[in-house]
This record gives structure tokens, C-alpha cells and sequence, in this order.
């Protein structure tokens, strides 16, 4: 599905180097290039705070501590994502509230969100799925008024900008309260093991958090608050000083195979792709999916990893089907949208190295399948 061989080939030489820079100064943990990655990405997002960790789920689950919620707290999610989202929610002992998701854009109804709401209701919790941003504008005008945090799970969108009706753009992930990203090597912007970041524009919640990462501690040996141990390594930070100054030559790679495997696919009566706005940058293209009507999808899966192609069903089954999470409250008749979707989507092989004959035999393959 990625070709990070290809990609590290181009940036081998500076990506050699930071690495060299560790292992020569042996400043493993919390080195100057952890420092200097978290202010370079505070820079390129345009927020006031990075604060880098281990990985993705360890940066939601973060993000949570540091907001004053307490067991028993409704959190609304998305019915149609990755369980990393739920798990922390359900970790920490608040209850997740999984709502349905929106058949353009896969990402969580704005409608399924307002219905969801009670009195116990403490946060909202956004996924940017796929690449795409979700319409913050609408989540955070429900946030102002029913006083709620939004908590951005930004794991898959990095570099993806949301556009407000005045015009306005802002970086996915500095427009909630909080936001998470991941650092896994086939995210937008991968390292070469794991890491994870949460960004912030509140000074206090980030001070807060920077003692959570750290066992609780402000000042060394005293611990105010429950915290974990969660960084992000030197190495990792060297590899991503290396590749963020490429992350948007890598979004506009992806958006442009997703340009031409689209346009194979145009008016077909079983395909549909996913939309492509010019104007802005809203879908960087983590995945690149398409919903398959009124033909085999499995069928098609099939021949396409017969052909050597691979690709994958992002997600299988809805959440709150998942033995984990299931709840008694929840009702089939709500989920209308995951439960077609689980059925219907598959995902093409999506990264900044694809060349156009890859995409040609690609989209062949699926045109001479769905015919
Ligand atoms: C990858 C991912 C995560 C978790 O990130 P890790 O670094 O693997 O822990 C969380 N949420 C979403 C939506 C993801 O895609």
C-alpha cells in the first residue's frame, strides 16, 4: 500500500545524517533534535505547542488527561474509524458515544453529532479520516454551545488545511482544543519506528501536558499528577526534521495520483471516487478510497491481489459492532451510513511514489474487473 524504500532513497542522505547526529552525540532521549522537531512543526502548523510522544494512541489518550474529564463523561466519536479513537476514551474510563458518519466525506454527521448529545456530554472527538479534514466549523459551533472539548484525531490528515466560511484556513488539528497526530511509518509524515505528537494553542493545557508525557513531573522528583512515559526517541525526531520540509511535496504527490485514478474511474456506474476540491488542501490522501455499488466488492479485492495489486478494506466492521464496544444503547437503525460503508469501501494502493504506469495497471485492473 506504501513504497517507503522509494521515498527514503530520495532523502537518504540528509536522513543519514540526523541519525549519525544521535549516535555520534549519544543524545538518545529528549535530544536538541526532539527540540528542534517540535519547533519546526509548531511552525508549519501554526500553533502555539507541540508536544511530541510514542505514538498516536498514546497522544489522544494524552490529549484526554489533560482536559478535566472525569469516569462516566460522554465523549462522541466516530462510528467509522480506526479503534485507537474509542480504546482511549473507553481506557480512561469515560464513555464513548459512537455516532454515525457522513456518506460524502466519511467523516462524523454533524447531524448524528447533535442528536447524541445529553447533559453528560463533555467532548466531541473528530477523526480527519482518510486524509480529509471533518467540518470543524460545525463541530466547533456545537462545542461553543453546549460547552464541550473537541479533541482532534489529526493521526491521518497532517499537513491537510480546514476552510471556514469567511475564507479563513486553518492547519487540521490547531482548531480543537486539543489534537492528536501519529507518527507510524506509513502516515503522512512517518518515521522510521513510532512517534506521536499532541498540539495545542492553550499555554496552560500544554504545560499540563508536558508533565503528564513525564511521569506527572514539573519539576524533577515531584509528581503533582498521574502522568505516563511517553517520547518521542532522537532518532525519530532526526528522521522527521528530515521529511517535514517534504510534507507538502508529499500531499500534493498524493493528491495528485488520486487526480489520476480518479479520472479512470469517472461517471462509472459502480465506482464512487472520492472528491477533489482545487481550491484548498482539505484531503491529503492518507488513503485513497472508493465505494463500490451494486457490484462484488469482495469479488474485486480478490482480483486485484490475484494481479500482485494491493489494497484493503479501511474498516471492516463498525465500531460499535466490536465486541469492546458494543452498548447496549446503541440501535442498528443509527448507524445507516458505517453499515453501508464497512460494505462497500475499498482502498487503493496510496503514497508519494506511485508513477503513472503503477496507476494505469492499476485502474485497469479494477475497469476490467467492474467492467
Ligand atoms: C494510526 C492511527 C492512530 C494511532 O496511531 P499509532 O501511532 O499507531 O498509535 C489513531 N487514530 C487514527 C485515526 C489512526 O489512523
Amino acid at each position: 500500500m506504501v513504497d517507503l524504500k522509494s521515498q527514503y532513497d530520495k532523502i537518504k542522505d540528509t536522513v543519514n545524517a540526523s541519525i549519525q547526529e544521535v549516535l555520534d552525540t549519544t543524545t538518545y532521549i529528549n535530544g536538541p533534535l526532539v527540540h528542534e522537531f517540535q519547533k519546526n512543526l509548531e511552525h508549519y502548523l501554526d500553533v502555539k505547542h507541540v508536544i511530541p510522544c510514542a505514538n498516536g494512541t498514546d497522544a489522544l489518550q494524552i490529549a484526554m488527561m489533560g482536559l478535566d474529564l472525569k469516569p462516566g463523561d460522554e465523549v462522541i466519536t466516530a462510528d467509522f474509524t480506526f479503534a485507537a479513537t474509542v480504546e482511549v476514551i473507553a481506557l480512561l474510563q469515560l464513555t464513548p458515544v459512537l455516532v454515525d458518519v457522513d456518506i460524502v466525506n466519511m467523516n462524523i454527521s454533524i447531524e448524528a453529532i447533535k442528536k447524541a448529545i445529553t447533559p453528560k456530554t463533555k467532548a466531541i472527538v473528530p477523526v480527519h479520516l482518510f486524509g480529509r479534514a471533518a467540518n470543524m466549523e460545525a463541530i466547533m459551533a456545537i462545542a461553543r454551545e453546549h460547552n464541550l472539548y473537541v479533541i482532534e484525531d489529526n493521526a491521518q490528515a497532517i499537513g491537510a488545511n480546514c476552510k471556514f466560511s469567511d475564507g479563513t484556513k486553518k492547519k487540521a488539528g490547531t482548531i480543537g482544543h486539543v489534537a492528536s497526530t501519529s507518527f507510524f511509518p506509513s502516515k503522512n509524515l512517518g518515521c522510521y519506528g513510532d512517534g506521536g505528537a499532541i498540539f495545542t494553542n492553550d499555554d496552560a493545557l500544554a504545560h499540563k501536558i508536558r508533565g503528564i508525557v513525564n511521569h506527572g513531573m514539573y519539576v524533577r522528583y515531584h509528581h503533582d499528577v498521574v502522568g505516563v512515559n511517553s517520547r518521542l526517541d532522537s532518532i525519530q525526531a532526526g528522521v522527521l526534521n528530515a521529511k517535514l520540509p517534504f510534507l507538502d511535496e508529499y500531499g500534493k504527490a498524493r493528491q495528485d495520483a488520486a487526480r489520476k485514478y480518479s479520472a479512470a474511474f469517472v461517471g462509472h456506474k459502480n465506482i464512487i471516487a472520492p472528491t477533489i476540491c482545487d481550491q484548498c488542501d482539505c484531503h491529503v490522501f492518507h488513503q485513497y478510497t472508493l465505494r463500490i455499488i451494486d457490484a462484488d466488492r469482495n469479488g474485486l479485492m480478490e482480483h486485484l491481489l490475484a494481479k500482485g495489486i494491493p489494497c484493503a478494506i479501511y474498516y471492516p466492521i463498525p465500531l460499535h459492532s466490536q465486541k469492546a464496544y458494543a452498548d447496549s444503547r446503541y440501535k442498528e437503525e443509527d448507524f445507516p451510513v458505517t453499515n453501508q460503508l464497512v460494505k462497500e469501501v475499498i482502498s487503493l494502493p496510496m503514497h508519494t511514489e506511485l508513477d503513472d504506469e503503477q496507476i494505469q495497471f492499476i485502474t485497469e485492473s479494477v475497469l476490467e474487473y467492474l467492467k
